[in-house]
């Protein structure tokens, strides 16, 4: 791969940086200025025929217009929302994702978070470091996860997992996704309104495409209602988050638990002071374990591009 000139377009894992930068002729993308980017591209365009992107920063149209010896786009990522898939299309450019390493680690923290929400865990462990349990006596009383109704937006490999793992907790599991699985007898709606007005956690765990963009909005969010908690393992831009926002504020939701957000890594900072919810910084699959497996992943694929061999996770 020695003559493989690879744009890795943000520092997303260490091992995988090394690696390339060991086995490829590498280009950090974010060591240029933005304002310099585009005469950086244009001046190793000739040589930059792979791009490595991330769920941060991956392969928009004016990326893949600069670079015209580009062959494969490689996500070190499952979703492929910051890749422009109908330019890589039509200019015939190969397109490989992560799925199912990260699986476990997604479903995991999704269950974590409906937990860390109800439980109030977070806000809990500050009653103690704060000093507050001897001060002021025992924490108040908060939600049970096991047994509630649990609604799962997209019913793929990580919903799927979020599933499996909600069942173990006694939870009766309900989806939406544009059609009906045969193979379950979960039970299907197939509006996200309809799933929110019959579920006690809702969880967010599909593709985002144009249409899944806000697919959870004021009219889903007041259907969860007032003792309903939202969980979002998929992306930002799924849920409308000024509404998010407003419903918290005014205790029209009950709670939420949220991995990503629409403006990464702004995060709305009237949650702050909110203890029904909890905030993480987009560490879905941020595991040694899953980010060595998904490098891994990017690397073969790579490898297999440039030897022709049939890839290992192609996307397109
Ligand atoms: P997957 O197996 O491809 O599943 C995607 C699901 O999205 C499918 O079940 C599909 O269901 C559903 N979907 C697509 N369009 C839809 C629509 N218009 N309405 C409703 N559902 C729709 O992918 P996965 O591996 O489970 O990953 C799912 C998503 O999780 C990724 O795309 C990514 O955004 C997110 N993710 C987040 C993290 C994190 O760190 N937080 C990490 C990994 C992945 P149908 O085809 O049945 O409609």
């Amino acid at each position: 791969m020695e003559s493989l000139g690879v744009l890795l377009t943000y520092p997303m894992d260490s091992y995988l940086e090394e690696e390339l930068s060991k086995r490829c002729k590498l280009f950090r993308l974010w060591e240029t200025p933005p304002e310099k980017r585009r005469e950086f591209l244009r001046a190793n365009a000739a040589t930059i025929r792979a791009v490595v992107g991330n769920t941060a920063v991956g392969a928009d149209a004016e990326t893949i217009d600069a670079l015209p010896a580009l062959e494969i786009v490689a996500s070190f990522s499952v979703g492929l929302d910051k890749v422009d898939l109908a330019k890589c299309r039509e200019r015939g450019i190969r397109v490989t994702n992560t799925p199912d390493v990260l699986t476990d680690d997604v479903a995991d923290l999704a269950i974590g978070l409906a937990i860390a929400t109800m439980r109030r865990l977070f806000a809990a462990d500050r009653y103690v470091r704060g000093g507050a349990w001897k001060a002021k006596g025992d924490y108040k009383l908060t939600s049970k996860f096991s047994g509630k109704t649990v609604g799962i937006i997209g019913l793929g490999r990580i919903g799927w997992a979020i599933a499996e793992r909600a069942e173990a907790f006694g939870c009766p599991i309900s989806y939406y996704s544009r059609s009906e699985k045969p193979q379950t007898d979960y039970k299907y709606y197939s509006s996200v309104v309809a799933l929110a007005a019959n579920c006690n956690v809702l969880i967010v765990a599909c593709a985002l495409t144009e249409e899944t963009h806000h697919i959870v909005n004021r009219e889903v969010i007041d259907a969860l209602g007032p003792k309903g908690v939202l969980v979002n393992i998929g992306r930002g831009p799924h849920v409308d988050e000024p509404e998010l926002v407003f419903a918290l504020l005014e205790g029209r939701l009950g709670g939420a638990g949220l991995d990503v957000f629409e403006d990464e890594p702004d995060v709305p900072e009237q949650l702050f002071g909110l203890e029904n919810v909890v905030l993480v910084p987009h560490v879905g699959s941020s595991t040694w374990e899953t980010c060595k497996a998904m490098a891994d992943l990017v690397l073969g694929n790579l490898e297999a591009h440039v030897t022709n061999k049939p890839l290992l996770t192609p996307a397109l």
